[in-house]
């Protein structure tokens, strides 16, 4: 055994790895949830979740954190113009609200028979 200790990091960084696939498996945000952002300038705004992105830990939201872009004329049917693109938003950055009691509230997890559920924990419901 030459290289007992260059194994032994190489089994770690693959623990690692294995971790970040459980987390993968269920997010605390999921595609269709209702937000509100806490921070920032869309600060107090409601929105969608349209797609999420574990490994940013971020996620895209219809209308919030929008910024202008500013598109070059291309050909005839594609003039210039001023576009509004909506950029992902970190997840600590807004927090996710409850459909059974409509506040604001963090995710908890509650593991049943083996499967992994989302729970609101202001009133405890499944999310
Ligand atoms: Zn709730």
């Amino acid at each position: 055994m030459k290289c007992t200790k260059r194994v032994r990091e190489g089994d770690r960084k693959i623990a690692g790895e294995q971790e970040r696939e459980k987390k993968k498996k269920i997010m605390k945000i999921k595609k269709g949830d209702t937000i509100i952002v806490t921070i920032g300038k869309d600060k107090g705004k409601k929105g969608k979740v349209e797609h999420v992105f574990p490994n940013e830990y971020s996620a895209l939201i219809t209308g919030i954190n929008v910024y202008k872009r500013h598109m070059k004329k291309r050909d005839e049917k594609h003039p210039s113009a001023i576009i509004d693109i909506s950029k992902p938003l970190g997840f600590g950055k807004f927090s996710i609200v409850c459909p059974s009691c409509a506040k604001p509230t963090r995710v908890g997890f509650l593991v049943t028979k083996g499967e992994k559920m989302r729970i609101c924990r202001k009133c405890g419901k499944k999310l």
